[in-house]
């Protein structure tokens, strides 16, 4: 059966993953199965999505229940759930208005037609260039890809849309040099996901802001991978002391329901009137209610600094790898978004450890990036690190 759906699959799937051979089937906590009864434990988590683990109670319980009420009404009406998550959002952030779209590429559009709507509305039509950062990811749209620093994204696409430019993350200089009154938005990570790990030098996201200010541009932070709790704070942003003017949130928003969301400040918010965007399914109630149960569960007492405790024990087992491998040279990131940066390629130890029942992933060649569920267990982050101690011998 197993190998049949394998053969399936790459039969009449458009050819666009490579995948590796086990087919899932269940999942809970940090668990998953295989169809040959096979036990992996997750560190991968959808990439960054199933951040409570999978069938965490809390949202199965919100998306059933909902689901026997009411799957999907058009935005021409109010909902109950769309208009409780919005709220909490608002409550939770800088932000004072939500748009709900499908993923996080619409979420970076929907960003994008804001900042530059934004400005058309200003008066100042030929503001519309986005700035965004080298080894950057927004996205596989059009207008997210044209905003996507990594040329591997964009091959084959041209001519992509034109007023999109990039500069190296982390170079203050750079992007000053960069800014003109062209310039409607800076779009940045606060920690660079895709891009291997990266964060933010001290002061950094202070500078940008500073310089969005001094040109008048607005301050995007793409928190798609970074937001929902990922780095022990609600979001990257909190962090530091900066603020963007628009934030997208999306992955782990409703833990493995497709949701994308759009915060804003009222003054730009603005700028998205009635008819200016759309989308059928954004924010529809079930996979709204489920986001809440996410909202919910990871503002309660305790979680997000759960994080931070799992976060530094995760790190100093890294940390321990690097001191014992020579073929280890470094620990990157923040919160449960962690990298070890090899000498090497990592694509084969990811191949050992899924041999060894552990799904981890690469990034940039030789980062190993590791987003569990947020609710990993100190055994189970022994037990990887176990493997990692030998794979990397
Ligand atoms: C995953 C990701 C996206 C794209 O989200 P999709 O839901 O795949 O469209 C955009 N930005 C960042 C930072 C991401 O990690």
């Amino acid at each position: 059966m197993t190998q049949q759906i394998r053969e399936r699959a790459d039969r009449y799937i458009a050819r666009t993953y490579t995948r590796f051979p086990p087919v899932m089937e269940r999942g809970s906590g940090c668990r998953l199965w295989d169809t040959e009864g096979r036990q992996y434990t997750d560190f991968v988590a959808g990439i960054a999505v199933c951040s409570l683990g999978h069938a965490h109670p809390a949202v199965t319980a919100a998306l059933t229940e909902q689901a026997q009420r009411l799957l999907h009404v058009s935005n021409l009406y109010y909902t109950i759930p769309q208009t409780e998550l919005a709220q909490r959002l608002v409550a939770e952030s800088f932000a004072d208005r939500v748009f709900f779209g499908n993923s996080g590429a619409e979420a970076n559009e929907a960003a994008i037609k804001l900042a530059r709507k934004y400005f058309k509305d200003a008066g100042a039509p030929d503001r519309y260039r986005v700035i965004s950062m080298a080894q950057s990811f927004h996205g596989r749209t059009m207008a997210t890809l044209s905003a996507t620093g990594q040329e591997k994204v964009r091959k084959g696409f041209d001519p992509v849309l034109p007023g999109f430019s990039f500069v190296p993350f982390n170079d203050l200089p750079a992007l000053e040099a960069a800014m003109s009154d062209d310039v409607a938005a800076v779009m940045v990570e606060p920690v660079q996901g895709e891009g291997g790990v990266v964060c933010p030098d001290a002061g950094y996201l202070k500078g940008v802001r500073e310089l969005c200010d001094r040109h008048g541009a607005l301050l995007i932070f793409d928190e798609i991978q970074t937001g929902m709790g990922r780095t022990g704070r609600l979001f990257a942003y909190q962090h530091s002391a900066v603020t963007p003017d628009i934030m997208t949130l999306a992955k782990a928003l409703a833990n493995g329901l497709p949701i994308g969301a759009m915060l804003a400040r009222e003054s730009v918010a603005e700028a998205f009137g009635a008819g200016a965007h759309a989308s059928t399914f954004g924010g529809t109630p079930v996979v709204t209610a489920a986001a809440l149960a996410v909202v919910d569960t990871l503002t309660g007492e305790g979680f997000l600094e759960g994080v931070r405790r799992r976060s530094a024990y995760f790190r100093q087992k890294l940390d321990w790898l690097v001191d014992r491998h020579e073929t280890a040279v470094a620990v990157r990131g923040i919160g449960l978004l962690l990298g070890l940066e090899l000498t090497e390629a990592g694509g084969p130890i990811v191949l050992r450890c899924l041999e060894k029942g552990f799904l981890i992933n690469c990034v940039q060649d030789t980062i190993l990036r590791f987003v569990p569920p947020l609710i990993v267990s100190e055994p189970e982050i022994d037990a990887l690190v176990g493997v990692l101690d030998e794979e990397l011998d």
